[in-house]
């Protein structure tokens, strides 16, 4: 057989089959390279502790040497259920140990011999006793004895498993290129490459696993500066069409509400960079129900009367058709020619759309990634939006922007709900400028939020039934769309049936979910902003966009499933009228960690600090996870603890930059930082 290199896909190795196959790559491990790359997500101290039994502290895991003292012995205690006991003793104490339905360790632990044990003590003196800990023999050290990494999981996955797989990775250490030059390494005092990769898997002390960490941080955070760089200069040469217009007066004075002083700023800051003649690059970021789409209407009556054609691009097609209702609301009074371009029109409908966005019989077209797709040409595009902007990629948005036809390249607003602390937006949209919607439009009173125990769902209904009376609407949302989840969770098709059949059986409950039709889902989402369903139950897919005034009670199932910066979104969705609103998380979780953040939401509506406290318990790797497509994933730098890192690495690609402007006396970076975007979509090229 070949000798294993980085890119030896991940069968070749002991207990990797199809099933097995298929759930890394749900990880995105496929190759060896990858799973070098794919770095633990905590670490357990399992080091030897040598004070001796009577001394280890109680109720926290330890790891220490101990023999077993007589064989084990397993009795039924009831049906179902397996007692399995022995005792454990070194040369000052014992442990009495106790395995539940694992009889099979009676085989493994043999009187006279030596272990290592991990686990949790309780107890003092003789009675001291551990339930199921882990062992194995002493001196093996595969997962006790040492620091072992903890690794994100999916189903059909351990973390034992990942352990091996990596382990037998090992031997391409040495392949991993070098991407940081000497002199750099040197200067900072970073770790190599190959020794870096070794001790953030299998650190041999904390020291070492620090020293790690903080060369991988400093690397990911100077490629991200390069690759940023290399991108914003790239721009800096193009040019745009300046619009002749920026005066807003007409459009304001028509608004049925004043602007907040938030939204008038951030509009006039977009009209001054549509008056240049380079394309405005500029995110629009604001907590939702701040209004950033009436920023988004300005920015496209400026575009018509400037003569110029618009796009407005949504992630999701209840999005789109929320937003043409809303632009032909606010703009069709002008005479602005308004259409909608979505995945599920037909060809014909979709053709015809083509051809009169190529003729200039459209002002601004309003859509899915459908706007995206061949056959779309503009015939004079000044302004592209993206909505939610987080659900697409950098390509995406680029893509767009290359239709204006020309070597013209339209201006470009992204707006983006996830609030992003601003160290964090500036390293990750360090190409974008930055308006700040930082005020909500007046007359809200904040989401009233509680966290509540499965065991009160009686109440809930109840609560549910007195909103409807009142006239109001409720939404239910739950994590899955239908039973077949493993975890059992509740399943926006089946409880919807059955809250209709069983519990609301007089009310008019609606179901919406990602695997219905798009008519179907349309057709929910219009009977519900209509008033036409009083309840409606759903999955996620109403976290982004929607608008229902009337709506004053969120439900979400499972609350603790999702994170914090999604429930957030999703409560979002109430509280956008005059109504007091209501937001209850369900959750049975027992977890302290879990409960603690779930509470953290509910004491506060601010959603920059949730996104703070999201960033703290995930890391930005997670927290830019696998939904936020537009960003190069940094998985280790947690920028709370890591900003000197952020500033020395910014200073260094920035001296780098001045000495190798194209970095071409440099390959391995710049193929590292090119990888970065790529992995998001983006090219530098
Ligand atoms: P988001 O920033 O979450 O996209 P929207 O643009 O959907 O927020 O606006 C939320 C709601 O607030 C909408 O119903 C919109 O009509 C209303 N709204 C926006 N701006 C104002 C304002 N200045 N005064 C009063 N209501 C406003
Ligand atoms: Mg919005």
């Amino acid at each position: 057989m070949d000798p294993i290199t980085l890119h030896t896909p991940l069968t070749r190795l002991a207990g990797v089959g199809p099933a097995r196959a298929a759930a890394l790559a749900k990880l995105g491990l496929k190759e060896l390279g990858d799973l070098l790359a794919y770095f633990p997500r905590e670490y357990e101290d399992r080091t030897l502790r040598h004070e001796g039994i009577p001394r280890l502290p109680a109720d926290t895991p330890v790891c220490f040497s101990a023999v077993v003292a007589e064989p084990f012995v397993t009795s039924r205690i009831r049906k179902g259920m397996e007692l399995t006991k022995g005792r454990i003793v070194d040369g000052s104490g014992q442990v009495s140990v106790t395995f539940f339905n694992q009889s099979y360790v009676r085989q493994m632990l043999h009187p006279g011999q030596s272990y290592y044990f991990y686990g949790k003590l309780t107890g003092l003196g003789p009675r001291r006793q551990m339930v199921s800990p882990q062992f194995e023999p002493e001196g093996k050290g595969e997962f006790t004895g040492g620091i072992l990494p903890v690794y994100p999981l999916t189903a059909g996955i351990s973390n034992r498993l990942l352990i091996s797989l990596v382990r037998q990775a090992l031997p391409c250490l040495d392949q991993v290129e070098e991407t940081l030059p000497e002199d750099l390494r040197r200067q900072h005092r970073l770790a190599p490459a190959a020794e870096a990769y070794l001790a953030i898997h299998f650190p041999p002390s904390w020291d070492v696993l620090a020293r790690a960490r903080r060369r991988l941080v400093f690397e990911e955070l100077f490629c991200l500066n390069l690759g940023l760089t290399l991108l914003r200069r790239r721009r800096a040469g193009q040019e745009a069409i300046p619009f002749s217009q920026t005066d807003l007066t007409p459009f304001t004075a028509a608004l049925p509400f004043p602007l907040t002083r938030a939204q008038a700023r951030a509009a006039a800051e977009a009209a001054a960079d549509m008056a240049q003649g380079v394309p405005m690059n500029r995110l629009l970021q604001g907590d939702v129900g701040s209004g950033k789409t009436v920023v988004a209407a300005a920015c496209a009556y400026l575009a018509w009367r400037s003569g110029c054609q618009a796009a407005l691009m949504a992630p999701t097609e209840l999005l789109a058709q929320q937003h043409l209702n809303t632009m032909a609301g606010l703009l069709g009074p002008f005479g602005l020619r308004i259409a909608l371009l979505s995945g599920s029109m037909t060809a014909a409908q979709k053709r015809a759309c083509h051809a009169a966005l190529a003729a200039g019989e459209i002002d601004l077209i309003v859509g899915t990634h459908a706007l995206l797709s061949q056959g779309v040409d503009f015939a004079r595009l000044g302004l592209v939006i993206t909505d939610e902007q987080h659900r697409f990629g950098v390509d995406q948005r680029a893509a767009l922007a290359a239709k204006s036809g020309g070597d013209l390249r339209p201006h470009v607003l992204v707006m983006s709900a996830t609030p992003i602390p601003r160290t964090l937006a500036l390293m990750i949209y360090g190409e974008l400028d930055l308006s700040v919607l930082d005020e909500l439009p007046p007359g809200r009173s904040p989401v009233a939020t509680y966290l509540v125990h499965g065991d009160k769902r009686g109440r809930l209904y109840a609560f549910v039934r007195k909103q409807v009376g009142l006239g109001r609407q409720v939404y239910i949302v739950c994590p899955a769309v239908d039973q077949e989840d493993p975890e059992g969770m509740k399943a926006a098709e089946q409880y919807g049936r059955q809250l209709q059949q069983q519990v609301f059986p007089d009310l008019r409950v609606g179901i919406v979910h990602g695997r219905q039709k798009p008519k179907e889902k349309q057709a929910a989402m219009a009977a519900f902003a209509a008033g036409q369903t009083d309840i409606l139950v759903s999955t996620t897919v109403i976290e982004v966009g929607v608008d229902v005034p009337n709506a004053s009670l969120m439900v979400i199932e499972d609350a603790d499933h999702f994170g914090l910066s999604q429930l957030h979104q999703l409560r979002g969705r109430v509280g956008r009228g005059k109504h007091q609103s209501y937001c209850v998380l369900l959750s049975d979780s027992r977890n302290d960690l879990t409960r603690q953040r779930l509470k953290a939401l509910a004491a506060t509506t601010d959603g920059f600090a949730i996104a703070e406290e999201d960033l703290k318990l995930r890391g930005p790797g997670d927290f830019f996870g696998a939904r936020q497509h537009g960003l190069p994933q940094l998985k280790l730098a947690s920028l709370e603890e890591d900003m000197v890192s952020v500033h020395q690495a910014q200073a260094a690609a920035q001296a780098l930059l001045a000495a190798d402007p194209d970095l071409s006396a440099h390959a391995p970076l710049r193929r590292r930082a090119e990888q970065l975007f790529r992995a998001s979509g983006d090219s530098l090229n």
